[in-house]
C-alpha cells in the first residue's frame, strides 16, 4: 500500500469498470426507486380531450343570459348531444367540453331561472377549459434514460397509459462479513466477541442504493474459508462486498484469496481517513470490494465507492449525490489524507451547512454515523478548514 491514491482516483477506477446491466421490464407498482432504460415517450396527449376545470354550466362564450338546461357532461360520461345557441350542457369537473361550447361557467357564478334555466354572467372564450395536451403532447419524451423513478415518475408514467416501464435490472450484492470474533446480533457475546455491525448497515446501504442484497454471511478469519466464501460470492453476484480482513494483518486473507480467485486488483489503499485500507478489483465484469472492518470505515468506504458503482450499473448518474456546503465551525485538517467527516446538514441564508456530528469521530465510533445528512470531505493541509469555508459533501 505505498502509494495512496485520491477518493476522486479510486472513484475513477471503479467507474471505469463498471459495465451497465441490462434492462427488464418492471410494472409500475415494483418500479418505484427503480433507474429508467429507455427514454419514456407519450403516445397520447394529458389530458386527452379539452376538460373542464370547474363544475357548472359549458356554454358559448359571450354576454350574460339565460340559457336552457339541455344536457349533462359527468367525468367519464360525455353529454350526448353538441351544444347550440342559448343553450347550456350542466358540466362537471374533469369532464368532456362538449362540441360547440367555448367557456365554462363555475356553478358558484350562476343563478337559477327556472326549473333547466341557468342565467349566467358574461364570460371569456375558453374560460375554465383545459385544453387537450395542455400537460403533455403526443410525442413529448415524458422521463428520460437514467432518471431514478421517484412518485411523480410513476404518477407521469401511468398518466401517458404506461403499466410496465423498462429498467436496469437491480445488481446482485453478495456481502460478507469476516472476523472471528463476530457474532450475530440476538446470540450471546462469547469473550472477545462484538456484534458484527456491518453486516447489517452495508445492508441497508445495499438497499437505498437500489442493489438486491444475494447473501449475507459471516466468514472466519481462516485462509480456506475466505476464499470458498469468496468464490461462491463471485459467482452468485455481480458485487461482492467483503468487510474485515483486507489489511496486512497475520489473519487477514481477503487480498490472498481474491488473487487466488483470478480477482485483479484495480486500486488498494486509498488517500483517506477513515477507510484507508480499502481494496478494489474485477473479476470479468464482476466487482469485488474489500471494506475495511472498522464500522465507520466500512460505511464510508461504501458510500464513497460502492455506491456510485451500484448507480452506474443501474445506469443512473453517480454524482448526484454530491453537493457543497459551508463548514460550521473549524475541522482540524489531516496531514496527509483527505478526511470525511460526518455532518448534519442545515439550511443557511447561503446554502447548505455543515456542522459534525456530535463526539468522537473516530473509525469505530459508529454513532457518529447516526444523525449524519453527509460526509463532508476535507482536503488535506496543515492548520484548520475554516468556519464559512465550502467543501464538497457527500450526501448519505
Ligand atoms: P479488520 O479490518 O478485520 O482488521 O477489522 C478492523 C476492526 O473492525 C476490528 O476491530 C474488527 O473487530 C472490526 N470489525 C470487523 N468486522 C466487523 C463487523 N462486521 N462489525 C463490527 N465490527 C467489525
Ligand atoms: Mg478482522
Amino acid at each position: 500500500m505505498s502509494d495512496l491514491i485520491s477518493i476522486a482516483q479510486a472513484r475513477r477506477l471503479v467507474l471505469d469498470a463498471v459495465r451497465p446491466l441490462e434492462a427488464e421490464s418492471v410494472a409500475l407498482e415494483q418500479a418505484l426507486g427503480r433507474v429508467l432504460a429507455e427514454d419514456v415517450e407519450s403516445p397520447i396527449a394529458v389530458p386527452p380531450f379539452d376538460s373542464s376545470a370547474m363544475d357548472g354550466y359549458a356554454v358559448i362564450a359571450g354576454a350574460a343570459a339565460e340559457l336552457d338546461v339541455v344536457g349533462e357532461s359527468r367525468a367519464g360520461h360525455p353529454a350526448g348531444a353538441a351544444l347550440g345557441p342559448g343553450a347550456a350542457i350542466a358540466i362537471s369537473t374533469g369532464a368532456a367540453v362538449p362540441d360547440g361550447a367555448t367557456a365554462v361557467v363555475p356553478v358558484e357564478r350562476t343563478e337559477a331561472a327556472g326549473p333547466a334555466t341557468v342565467r349566467v354572467p358574461v364570460t371569456e372564450p375558453g374560460a375554465n377549459i383545459r385544453r387537450a395536451g395542455e400537460d403533455i403532447a403526443a410525442g413529448d419524451v415524458v422521463l428520460r434514460t437514467g432518471d431514478r423513478l421517484a412518485p411523480a415518475a410513476l404518477g407521469v408514467a401511468a398518466s401517458v397509459g404506461r403499466a410496465a416501464l423498462p429498467c436496469a435490472r437491480r445488481p446482485r450484492v453478495a456481502l460478507l462479513v469476516t472476523g472471528d470474533e463476530l457474532t450475530e446480533p440476538g446470540e450471546p457475546l462469547a469473550p472477545g466477541g462484538i456484534y458484527s455491525s456491518n453486516g447489517y448497515a452495508l445492508a441497508g446501504q445495499v438497499e437505498r442504493a437500489g442493489a438486491v442484497l444475494a447473501g449475507r454471511e459471516r466468514v472466519p478469519d481462516s485462509a480456506p474459508a475466505t476464499r470458498a466464501a469468496i468464490g461462491a460470492a463471485l459467482d452468485a453476484a455481480e458485487v461482492v462486498v467483503v468487510s474485515g480482513g483486507v489489511s496486512v494483518g497475520p489473519h487477514d486473507h481477503v487480498k490472498d484469496a481474491l488473487a487466488a480467485l483470478g480477482a485483479q486488483q484495480r486500486f488498494w489503499g486509498v488517500s483517506l481517513r477513515p477507510g484507508k485500507p480499502a481494496w478494489f478489483g474485477t473479476r470479468g465484469r464482476a466487482l469485488a470490494f474489500g471494506l475495511p472492518g472498522n464500522p465507520v470505515s466500512a460505511m464510508v468506504t461504501f458510500q464513497l465507492f460502492v455506491r456510485p458503482a451500484l448507480a452506474a450499473l443501474q445506469g443512473a448518474d453517480p454524482a448526484l449525490t454530491r453537493t457543497t456546503a459551508l463548514l460550521e465551525r473549524p475541522v482540524a485538517r489531516n496531514p496527509r489524507r483527505e478526511q470525511a467527516v460526518r455532518v448534519r446538514l442545515d439550511a443557511g441564508p447561503d446554502g447548505w451547512r455543515a456542522a459534525p456530528t456530535k463526539g468522537a469521530q473516530g473509525s469505530h465510533v459508529l454513532t457518529s454515523m447516526l444523525g449524519a445528512d453527509g460526509l463532508a470531505l476535507i482536503a488535506p493541509g496543515d492548520g484548520d478548514a475554516g468556519a464559512g469555508e465550502r467543501v464538497e459533501v457527500e450526501l448519505l
